[in-house]
């Protein structure tokens, strides 16, 4: 058997690993399997690479190795969870620009040969991976900044936006055209490279605070295709069978953000959505009913069904193991309690799933938003904890709100909504939220886990 049929058979094994791993990551009970099968595949993959014919330096790749796994340990301490999509965002812009140096340093390559070849499938593929590597990168960066507020989350427009968009879409093609009969010609290449990053940013900036969620997902579904066209540049199968699973799977995830914020694709990345319009005052001065944590306890002691609203702040606070105690508390005091998921509740998807299931809480206790909404109305007490956007009833009732048409978890609808969190202030779209005024709800203000373990603590004194 030949070094390079073991290396072909590492990688093919390995595609199953990632393939059985991504199967595996789609439900909670089994993801830790696949996080593994995934690892053992990548780590399989890694050294198939490095047993084979074309490692040129060694010190360049262990430079690169302890450089990387310095910066990426350092990141994974530091980085607390409600910074991971930013992190994850990050990442995403690694990865593809891991891919345009591949392509660039194997270009550059085939300039250096005595006498230059390049096929016409290759110097598309070469074409594409820079194009839509460099534009991923760019639109990654803005994207983290835009999470971690070193950006404006709101969209950012100016005049003639759209015809310099334009202007740029066109130079990308004709330089690329112009590459296509003069393959050799490094000038061209630099041309749809500078323009592709400058792209990058132009896409993202317009985009709101409150469609990042399919924009990380589009960008991860991008920096899958790079990785399988710059699969095809160097000629690695494993880096086109495992880039066409990650392009796929991202545009899979953007599609169900899409649906769960009852938008299309296409409106969400080309139309401005998630400008925070300031709403007209109508004059009515509104009031909230705050309450005091003994008197919630007296109406949580009553309650016979009880459904929690997590979302964004139950995360900052860390709040899911009191959330937990008071689960076993409420249940112990006869009472049924479940858990409304919003699909893009949190910062990331799946980002409460993530808690609860640190916390214990078992998975049949989670509800989907379509199958909570229906027992809201017959809920005594929903608990909204740190969640605002994907509580609020403007997405039903208010046509000229940026959220209207999002699906959101029909808390209001319970026969008593608690809201726990710090103050009044708007969440992340930045839209003020009606349901604190609703004469159903009561406001608990304070930090989300200090409100619940001081809850817990009232039920323990009775
Ligand atoms: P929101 O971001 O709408 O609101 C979170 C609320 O939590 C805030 O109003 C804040 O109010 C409160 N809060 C913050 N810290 C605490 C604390 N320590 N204790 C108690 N409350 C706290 O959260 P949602 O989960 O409802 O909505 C998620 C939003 O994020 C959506 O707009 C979504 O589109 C967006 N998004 C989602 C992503 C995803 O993939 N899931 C990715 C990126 C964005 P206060 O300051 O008054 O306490």
């Amino acid at each position: 058997m030949t070094q390079t049929f073991l290396v072909q058979l590492a990688y093919i094994t390995a595609s199953i690993l990632f393939a059985f791993g991504l199967k595996f990551l789609s439900s909670p009970a089994t993801a830790r399997r696949g996080n593994m099968l995934s690892a053992c595949g990548m780590l399989l993959a890694v050294l198939a690479t490095l047993a084979g014919h074309q490692i040129i330096s060694w010190q360049w790749i262990l430079i690169g190795l302890m450089i990387g796994s310095a910066f990426g340990t350092l990141v994974a301490f530091k980085a607390s969870m409600t910074q991971m999509p930013e992190m994850i965002a990050l990442l995403h812009g690694c990865g593809a620009l891991a891919s345009v140096f591949v392509d660039w340093v194997h270009y550059e390559k085939l300039l250096h040969e005595i006498i230059f070849s390049i096929s016409a499938v290759e110097s598309i593929m070469l074409y594409l991976s820079i194009v839509i590597g460099a534009l991923t990168f760019t639109g990654s960066v803005v994207a983290w900044a835009k999470l971690s507020e070193r950006l404006p989350g709101k969209p950012l427009l100016f005049f003639g936006q759209q015809w310099i968009n334009g202007l740029i879409l066109i130079s990308i093609l004709v330089s690329g055209a112009l590459f296509f009969q003069h393959p050799s010609e490094i000038m061209y290449f630099y041309t749809f490279l500078a323009f592709s990053c400058v792209f990058g940013v132009l896409l993202v900036i317009p985009i709101g605070g409150a469609d990042m969620p399919v924009v990380i997902s589009v960008l991860n579904s991008y920096s899958g295709v790079v990785a399988c066209t710059t699969g095809f540049v160097i000629n690695n199968t494993l880096l086109i069978v495992v880039g066409a699973l990650v392009g796929a799977n991202g545009i899979i995830l953007s599609i169900i953000m899409c649906k769960a914020m009852n938008r299309s694709l296409t409106n969400v990345l080309f139309g401005g959505f998630g400008q925070v319009k300031k709403r007209t005052a109508d004059g009515i001065k509104k009031e909230a009913h705050p309450i005091s944590v003994e008197d919630a306890q007296l109406i949580l002691e009553a309650a016979k069904t009880v459904i929690f609203a997590p979302g964004y702040g139950m995360a900052v606070a860390q709040a899911q193991h009191a959330v937990r105690e008071l689960t076993h508390v409420l249940e112990n005091n006869g009472c049924d309690v479940k858990f409304a998921i919003h699909p893009v509740a949190g910062r990331m998807p799946g980002h409460m799933n993530v808690l609860l299931a640190e916390a214990n809480i078992p998975y049949d206790q989670l509800l989907e938003m379509e199958a909570a909404n229906p027992l809201l109305e017959t809920t005594d007490v929903a608990i909204v904890i740190g969640a605002n956007d994907t509580v609020n009833p403007a997405a039903i009732n208010e046509k000229s709100s940026p959220i209207y048409g999002m699906p959101i978890i029909e808390t209001f609808k319970a026969k008593t909504v608690f809201v726990i969190k710090r103050s009044m202030a708007s969440g992340f779209a930045g839209i003020e939220n009606d349901l604190f005024y609703y004469d159903n709800t009561r406001m608990i203000f304070g930090d989300a886990k200090d409100v619940v373990q001081r809850l817990v603590a009232e039920f323990k004194t009775k």
